[in-house]
């Protein structure tokens, strides 16, 4: 058994009942993207790499809500309430008409119970959350942030574009209107030590986080991280070892607020895009640990310590 709140149990509390969510691909782009902050995105970032095939493939929201959960019910991971997850992207990033339109037609599905949303901390204004208040009256609304560090250091090495008071900003604004708030982390940026990323957990700890999914550092195939790591492999920093992934994230979690529930422990992406195969312990093919094994190593190691 995990000693920290999971994901699901977080689900459970709120709805009773198991709760899957089907990945959306609203058609945004992100401002790291298009020109507005930058064209080549984050360094780490492959966008591709993070959506399901069946987002792909599929066509409008409506058919990709329908394409998701048969993909999912094919994997025996039926479940008794869904909901749609803007994934891709910055899902705030458009004009409150597109997201009206875009929201509302994936709310209108008759299997889909709420939303989450997944953004830039820059990408949310008053106008906005008002907005996603006004859904929440009525259906589970939640906003996950891509925080990526607490340091602004690290948000300018990584090219990220906003500073770290930015996502404070964005996540008590958004929790404050009774929306709930996720965030999305990576352990292992450039320039981070063991002890800042665990530091992160105390920091965190102080937001209004419900949410939080931790991710090791990948190197993508595509990604500006790549790049510079063909120029300068000493540019990024080696792959953590198994050993010392599950450390660290026992750690973190050990120093995390309880209540926030984790989603995820670790990243896997198929080995398509992953830059170097030899740096990746996570892969899709099942060869390697999936983040299932990490979730159950560091549950293992929580549980000597209590
Ligand atoms: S990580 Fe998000 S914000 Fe950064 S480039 Fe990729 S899509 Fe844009």
């Amino acid at each position: 058994m995990p000693s920290y709140l999971t994901y699901a149990d977080y689900c459970r509390r709120l709805f009773g009942t198991t709760v899957q969510k089907i990945a959306v691909d609203g058609g945004f782009t992100c401002p790291n993207r298009d020109g507005t902050l930058g064209a080549t995105g984050c360094t780490f970032c492959n966008g591709e790499a993070f959506a399901p095939a069946y987002c792909r493939t599929a066509g409008s929201i409506t058919q990709q809500i329908d394409e998701g959960i048969r993909f999912h019910t094919r994997r025996h991971r039926k479940a008794s309430r869904y909901v749609a997850y803007f994934q891709a992207y910055s899902n705030t990033y458009a004009p409150l008409e597109v997201l009206r339109q875009r929201y509302e037609e994936a709310l209108s599905h008759p299997m889909i119970s709420g939303l989450v949303v997944s953004t830039r901390p820059d990408c949310v204004d008053d106008e906005k959350l008002d907005y996603l208040a006004s859904l929440a009256q009525q259906h589970y609304v939640a906003v996950e942030y891509g925080i990526e560090s607490c340091y602004d250091d690290t948000l300018r090495r990584i090219h990220r574009g906003h500073d770290f008071a930015c996502t404070v900003r964005a996540i008590r604004a958004t929790a404050t209107r009774g929306l709930h708030v996720g965030g999305h982390l990576i352990l292992g940026l450039p320039g981070e030590s063991r002890e800042q990323m665990l530091a992160e957990a105390d920091i965190l700890s102080a937001l209004p986080l419900e949410t939080l999914k931790l991710h090791q550092l990948q190197l993508l195939r595509g990604s500006e991280l790549e790049r510079l790591w063909r120029e300068d492999p000493a540019s990024v920093p080696p792959p953590f070892t198994v050993e010392e992934y599950v450390s660290l994230v026992a750690d973190f979690l050990h120093r995390l607020r309880p209540d926030i529930a984790i989603e995820r422990l670790a990243a896997e992406v198929p080995p398509r895009y992953q830059a170097d195969p030899s740096r990746c312990w996570c892969r899709d093919d099942g060869s390697h640990l999936r983040p299932e094994d990490i979730a159950r190593l560091v549950s293992q190691r929580l549980s000597h310590r209590v």
